[in-house]
């Protein structure tokens, strides 16, 4: 179990940034390994940047308030933690720059995970139904082939860095306020690498990696919709100094239909039916994304009905079962009639008289409304 970052820096949970920071400036003296002769400096010290790192972030601290160390990246957020993030505190802290610009640069030698990549992808709704399969095209970071990533001309190597002898690091004595520190700091010949190229590649020009344009056949699952993110594990970015590579993100947008609405996993189709087949009844075909399907309409049927076809929706994704499909039916009014039909209507009009009476709330158009909200 990880310590309680108020606990570590021996302050209330309403602190203010003040207090938190003369805390944090405080103990940091105190453990400061390079000035400590406390046994356990290092890891305190370690502790204190790691509370500090989110304590003072307002966003952070609220994140750990609520869900504790899971809130801020696990158990020891370090993963995420970077010491140049504290680096102007440090300078004001110890009075001078380098030390903090040293703590800055030795982040960049350690491994660093590569970046996440994201792709957007355009589908068709019953490709977006039913899952298919597309290639992406994106660029990313890569290993460079020609030399593994060691920056040297092929068939040259890597030579030992005259400087440091291959440890990465010089060291350097200073008097300060708190004594004699040793101050070390990343090697300014190899950059903390350990090695120089004395012939860069000509491929990456002595970087190791190359900016590759991939190709990846994505397989998206049935049931997925506009905003839907497929994550691939380690397709982003190669990670720096041997760390674990990134992600690429598949963002997915699908493209409207025609006629066929989605509201979750169920599908919406408008159907118009004329007025005979509204107050006679009638089987009519109906469009889903299985095919057509017949639909019986019973007499008397009004504006706004809603018919469900069980099972006809999308399928539910990563998970079984398929929503409906909802056929909402609008009765049509001809506007255009034939001499006979309009000798058939005007003897139908004479029959049902001249009565009209209002119409209750929760009709016709509400009942759509509230379909589609
Ligand atoms: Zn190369
Ligand atoms: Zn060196």
């Amino acid at each position: 179990m990880p310590r309680d970052y108020y606990e570590i820096l021996g302050v209330a949970r309403n602190a203010s940034q003040e207090e938190i920071k003369s805390a944090f400036r405080r103990l940091a003296r105190k453990y400061h390994p390079d000035v400590s002769s406390e046994p356990d400096a290092e890891e305190r010290f370690k502790e204190l940047n790691e509370a500090y790192a989110v304590l003072s972030d307002p966003q952070k601290r609220a994140a750990y308030d609520r869900f504790g160390h899971a809130g801020v990246g696990g158990a020891g957020g370090a993963a995420n933690f970077d010491f140049g993030d504290v680096a102007d505190l440090f300078a004001e802290i110890f009075g001078f720059g380098d030390f903090a610009r040293a703590w800055s640069h030795a982040g960049r030698q350690r491994p660093r995970r590569g970046r996440d990549l994201q792709v957007t992808l355009t589908l068709t709704f019953e490709e977006a139904v039913f899952g298919t399969e597309k290639e992406v095209h994106y660029s990313r970071r890569e290993v460079c082939s020609a030399c593994g990533g060691s920056g040297a001309a092929p068939g040259t190597r890597p030579q030992t860095c005259p400087t440091c002898h291959g440890s990465g690091r010089v060291r350097q004595t200073r008097t300060t306020f708190f004594g004699t520190m040793v101050q070390e700091t990343v090697c300014p010949t190899c950059g903390g690498r350990g090695e120089v190229v004395a012939q860069a590649c000509p491929t990456c020009r002595g970087q190791g990696v190359v900016t590759q344009q991939v190709r990846r056949v994505v397989e998206i699952p049935p049931g997925v919709d506009t905003g839907t993110q497929i994550r691939i594990a380690g397709q982003g970015d190669v990670g720096e100094n041997g760390g674990p590579p990134g992600d690429l993100y598949v963002k997915l947008r699908v493209k409207p239909h025609k006629f066929f609405h989605r509201k979750g996993d169920d599908i919406i189709l408008h159907l118009n039916i004329n007025i005979a087949q509204a107050a006679l009844g009638a089987e009519v075909p109906v469009p889903t994304v299985d095919g057509t399907e017949t639909l019986r309409i019973p007499a008397g049927t009004q504006p706004g009905a809603t018919f469900r076809l069980r099972g006809k929706g999308v399928p539910r994704l990563q998970r079984t079962g398929r929503g409906d499909q909802i056929v909402v039916v609008n009765v049509e009014i001809p506007t255009h009639l034939t001499a006979a039909q309009r000798h058939l209507l005007e003897e139908l009009a004479e029959s049902l008289g001249t009565e009209v009476k209002p119409q209750a709330r929760g009709g016709f158009w509400e009942k759509v409304k509230d379909l589609l909200s």
